[in-house]
């Protein structure tokens, strides 16, 4: 099946589907907290929601069939994704993360998993010497790609076969892009990370994430975290979700090509002093994400002159809103400065080039010409 119609359908009816009878096209949702055991040794497959839901269920096989793994497991948040992946390491174990990462990761990584004991260390994966920082403890290789908010992109097969040798963990945050432009695990990575709240769910409603693997250890290992630790996502928010992702691949492909526009349009003003899409073939990145994605995505990110007309820009959009977030129906602006990347010290910023003349645009579903015409008007004098 092609990925547009597994958008829709799954290639295995799971359990709860072959158990309704009503013919309905919109999964139900199972908004059950316990479920009732036949006799002694008969679960129906369900026993309490913390473990399994069926409209959990329903949406981790779609999202599962969707990247190529063996199992997706769904949370309540991306972030609750990333501290469940994290949750497979130890005190003393170590992480190699690129330097250039959605923000609460990196609070995550400084706060939280330093506090367990887990050493992160960041470092430019393309430029620097990875195989020089790998140590008897490092575990795990964790990136994502393009890059929050830079854009930079990464060769994810160049840099899965450097962990494999060194039986390390590829760990890809894949939210940027979603399974419909890029499937990490087919690339060589090991796990998958998505924040639902972007892309899969679309439409600026739902907080989700998801976790995707394809070997079996992992896949009992996340399930265990899961059940513990309990942050799984609710049957309502996993059926906004399935909804959500009926759409996704129209979604995608207008939303890639309002970007491109965009992104040759900006280029062309006056005061905007780069853009930076790795869909332009001046792009940096342009070839390896032509080999390992099948589309270049809705996220732009472009310099201006100064912070005034950075600041300028974000009071005078109309159509566009100027929000934290991604990946739903409607265009957003966000000034990383301040949004997403608040909490890194000005040697991380600096280090990744985030300044206060930086602007990111998720590329949402109007006409592009109006887009057009909000930007100019908000980069008038
Ligand atoms: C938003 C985001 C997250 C965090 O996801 P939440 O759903 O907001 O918890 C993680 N990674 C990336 C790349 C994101 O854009």
């Amino acid at each position: 099946m092609e990925i547009e119609s597994k958008c829709l359908h799954l290639a295995q009816k799971t359990n709860a589907e072959s158990m309704d009878r009503s013919g309905a096209l919109s999964f139900p949702i199972y908004q059950s907290a316990t479920f009732g055991h036949r006799g002694l040794g008969e679960s129906t497959g369900y026993d309490y929601t913390r473990m399994q839901n069926p409209t959990r269920e329903h949406l981790e096989n779609t999202i599962k069939e969707l990247e190529n793994g063996i199992d997706a497991v769904a949370f309540s948040s991306g972030m609750a994704a990333i501290g469940a992946v994290m949750e497979l390491f130890s005190a003393g174990d170590a992480i190699i993360a690129d330097m250039d990462l959605y923000g609460g990761s990196v609070r995550l990584f400084e706060n939280i998993s330093r506090k367990n004991g887990v050493a992160v260390m960041q470092l430019d994966v393309n430029k620097q010497d990875v195989e020089a920082a790998i140590t008897t403890a490092t575990k795990a290789i964790y990136i994502e790609t393009p890059t929050n908010p830079m854009m930079r992109v990464i060769d994810i097969k160049k840099l899965a076969d450097l962990a494999h040798r060194h039986g390390l963990l590829l760990i890809v945050d894949n939210t940027f892009l979603s399974p419909y432009f890029q499937n990490p695990l087919d690339l060589g990575a090991d796990i998958v990370i998505h924040s639902g709240t972007k892309f899969l769910s679309g439409h600026h409603d739902t907080i989700c994430g998801f976790v995707v693997v394809k070997d079996e250890k992992l896949a009992d290992k996340m399930r265990f975290i899961l059940k513990t630790t309990g942050a799984g996502l609710s049957p309502f928010d996993s059926w906004l979700v399935v909804r959500g992702i009926k759409t996704l691949s129209v979604r995608m492909e207008k939303e890639a090509e309002n970007a491109m526009e965009l992104a040759k349009w900006l280029k062309e003003q006056k005061k905007v002093k780069k853009v930076l899409y790795p869909g332009l073939p001046e792009h940096e990145g342009f070839e390896v994400m032509k080999n390992q994605s099948r589309g270049f995505g809705a996220m732009l990110t472009f310099v201006v002159d100064s912070k005034e007309t950075a600041v300028k820009l974000l009071e005078k959009v109309e159509l566009i809103t100027f929000a934290e977030s991604l990946g739903g129906c409607e265009t957003l602006v966000t000034y990383p400065i301040t949004q997403t990347h608040p909490d890194l010290s000005k040697e991380q910023l600096d280090r990744c080039g985030i300044t206060d003349c930086l602007l990111r645009l998720s590329v949402g579903l109007e006409n592009v010409e109006d887009l057009k015409k909000d930007l100019a008007h908000a980069l008038e004098d």
